[in-house]
């Protein structure tokens, strides 16, 4: 049995990892932004210096410039900092300019600190916790950054990927999926939305699922194993499907939606019910 105050110092590091995985949200994508328009400038400078000035570096990071508001860029103080408090009691809005601040921020601070609260509880204060919260958290981000740009990066999906072999490897999937399973997981996941997405391009000529996608699936295939995928992609079809005809009803949109928050709540939905 956890004892108490184990359990509130867990809560505490899981609302400051919460709130770290906030600025991951924020600026992840930004960041990579500024990468490509980096690299595409240097490659003009190189083929025309004349034409093109000497680029300058991206200056965006994870630990610089400081914690500010999205709107009005003021840096904020050690005090607006303190997770769902300071949003708390400045009522959702900015101090400084009055202007909102999205509910995702507490949002993710609280399931941060309730996830790594309920893995140490499930699992006992061990590395199994601390996959299942890595697990969970890296689908909570991806699901959040998918659904604010359409766009599921790499550097979410891929981290993912290795983080689940590597875990299995050293027999601490939560899951107790076994090596072989998470690789064949992970060739089955990829393999199976390659050949739909290449199928789909083939015959109408145009790109019907982002590689994010196909690279998520892979990464829930290296820490589900193969055979809960089947399961992953009913969920996740079904999800999508509710929030197409959502958007559709509600907004009169149609075509394209991002399919990366339905397949991410699906395989956090298909490993909570494993661990049953
Ligand atoms: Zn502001």
């Amino acid at each position: 049995m956890i004892s108490l105050d184990i359990v509130l110092m867990v809560g505490l590091l899981g609302l400051i990892l919460g709130s770290f995985c906030n600025v991951v949200i924020a600026r992840l994508p930004k960041m990579i932004e500024q990468e490509w328009e980096y690299e595409h400038a240097v490659f003009a400078h190189e083929q025309d210096p004349e034409q093109w000035p000497v680029p300058a570096e991206p200056n965006l990071s994870l630990s610089s410039p400081r914690s500010h508001c999205p709107h009005c860029k003021t840096t904020l103080r050690w005090y607006e900092l303190i997770p769902v408090l300071s949003w708390a009691w400045q009522r959702g809005a900015c101090r400084h300019c009055g202007k909102s601040i999205a509910w995702t921020y507490p949002l993710v601070e609280l399931s941060s600190a309730a996830l790594a609260v309920a893995a140490v509880i499930y699992f006992g204060l061990s590395l199994q916790a601390l996959a299942a919260y890595v697990f969970l958290m890296f689908l909570l981000a991806g699901t959040i950054i998918d659904a604010q740009t359409q766009w599921l990066p790499d550097k979410i999906t891929l981290p993912l990927l290795w983080l689940g072999l590597l875990f299995t490897s050293l027999g601490l999937n939560p899951l107790a999926v076994s090596l072989s399973s998470a690789v064949w997981g992970c060739m089955l996941g990829w393999g199976l939305l390659w050949s739909l997405a290449t199928g789909f391009k083939v015959i109408t000529g145009k790109h019907g699922m982002g590689g994010g996608d196909i690279k998520l699936l892979a990464a829930l295939g290296a820490w589900l194993g193969p055979l809960a995928l089947p399961s992953v992609l009913l969920a996740a079809s079904l999800l999508g499907l509710t929030q197409a005809l959502w958007l559709r009803w509600r907004h009169g949109q149609q075509g394209a939606f991002a399919f990366g928050p339905a397949l991410a709540i699906a395989g956090a939905m298909i490993f909570l019910w494993g661990l049953q």
